[in-house]
């Protein structure tokens, strides 16, 4: 399947990753728009959260955890930071393979663009 983020999760295509396991990849954004910007994805490909199954519901769960614990390793944590999951154009999805943006160090504005 020719998709970027499962090439980064078999190491096809390198990426800065700051956590790994069977199920997770953590990685920075190439592109970061905040001092953490930080990508979450399972290696599973799922294209967006409207395909998310419940056999899929542990596999979220684990990949909030692991936002949280890389807020925390980061000090973002306690100022506080954002997780956003862009679905379909008018969100702005560019990537297909779920993704959450681990956003933080720095104050975000709200509503968000
Ligand atoms: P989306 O717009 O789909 O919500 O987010 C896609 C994100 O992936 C963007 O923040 C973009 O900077 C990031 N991205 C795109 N291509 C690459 C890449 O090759 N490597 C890394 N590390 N991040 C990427
Ligand atoms: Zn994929």
């Amino acid at each position: 399947m020719d998709c970027l983020f499962c090439k980064i999760s078999e190491g096809v295509i390198p990426a800065k990753i700051v956590f790994e396991n069977e199920r997770i990849v953590a990685f920075d954004d190439i592109n970061p728009q905040a001092p953490t910007h930080i990508q979450i994805i399972p290696r599973k490909h799922i294209a967006t959260v409207l395909e998310v199954a419940a056999e899929d519901r542990e596999l979220i769960g684990e990949i909030i955890q692991t936002a949280a614990a890389l807020a925390r390793e980061r000090g973002v944590a306690d100022d506080g930071f954002r997780l956003v999951v862009n679905t379909n154009p008018a969100a702005g999805q560019s990537v297909y393979h779920l993704h959450v943006h681990l956003i933080g160090g720095r104050s975000l504005g709200w509503p968000p663009g």
